[in-house]
């Protein structure tokens, strides 16, 4: 079972997913620091599984044949849910295959949270997860957005940030993606300080030059206008262009 555990605000957890992690023979876990503090606090004693980037290709073979054999798993991230931007695809893909039904306690997530407060086009829309940390492969993946926009992708784009690569980041979405783009920052979302910032591209990127930026972010960047129709075999090429270079 898939869990999604809140993103700042513990009233976000749900009856079905407490349910699901008392039931559970065991959590699977990314970090058992955090899931330990959730757990501990709903006075839930479950046996703790890591499960992280690191050790889930080895450890999804295991899991999976000790599911087989009847245990029933619960699958959480440190915080949303699991799979988005976080472990588990390995493990739910290999569950698949092996003919075992996955199932869902559905719940907080940063991006649509933030998709639906930003005021831009809700779809269609594209996830994008983090950019690349260095400016180089960063230019790169989104030279390659480019490109697949020019080809006529028009969907509103929704990426993680972390704070302190916010003004970077904004900027290089400028540049590559053209300053008057609508776009918005929403930050700590269910928290006390929750904020949504909007405006265009290049207001953000100069705001965020000098304003410090804490907590955890999500930056959406608006359709872009459309452009001369393009062919079917453009849109083709470049999205063909875009998957070989694993975006
Ligand atoms: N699985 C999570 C989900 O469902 O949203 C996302 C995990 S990803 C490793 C963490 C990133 O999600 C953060 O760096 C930030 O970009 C975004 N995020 C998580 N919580 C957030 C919040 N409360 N407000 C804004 N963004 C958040």
């Amino acid at each position: 079972m898939l869990v999604a555990t809140p993103i700042g605000n513990l009233g976000d957890l749900s009856p079905r997913a407490l349910a699901a992690l008392r039931d559970a023979d065991a959590v699977l876990c990314e970090d058992s620091r955090v899931t330990g503090g959730l757990l501990a606090r709903q006075g839930i004693a479950a046996t703790m599984i890591p499960l992280h980037e690191h050790n889930e290709a080895a450890q999804a073979p295991r899991l999976v044949e000790r599911m087989a054999a009847g245990e029933s798993f619960a699958l959480v991230s440190d915080a949303g849910t699991p799979l988005v931007s976080d472990p588990g695809y390995r493990l739910v893909r290999a569950a698949i295959a092996a003919g075992i039904q996955v199932s869902a306690v559905p719940g907080p997530n940063a991006a649509v949270m933030a998709l639906a407060l930003s005021g831009l086009p809700p779809h269609p829309f594209l996830f994008l997860g983090f950019l690349p940390a260095r400016s180089g492969p960063r230019a790169a993946e989104l030279s390659r957005l480019r490109g697949i926009e020019r080809a006529g992708l028009s969907a509103t784009l929704v990426l993680y940030e972390a704070p302190h690569r916010l003004a970077e980041a904004l900027a290089a979405l400028a540049e590559a993606l053209g300053p008057e783009r609508p776009a918005a920052v929403a930050r700590e979302l269910t928290k006390r300080f929750e904020e949504v910032r909007r405006g265009s591209l290049g207001d953000l990127a100069a705001h965020y030059a000098t304003a410090e930026a804490r907590g955890e972010i999500c930056i959406l960047v608006g359709p872009a206008p459309e452009e001369a129709a393009a062919g079917a075999a453009d849109i083709d090429a470049a999205l063909r262009a875009a998957l070989a270079g694993g975006m």
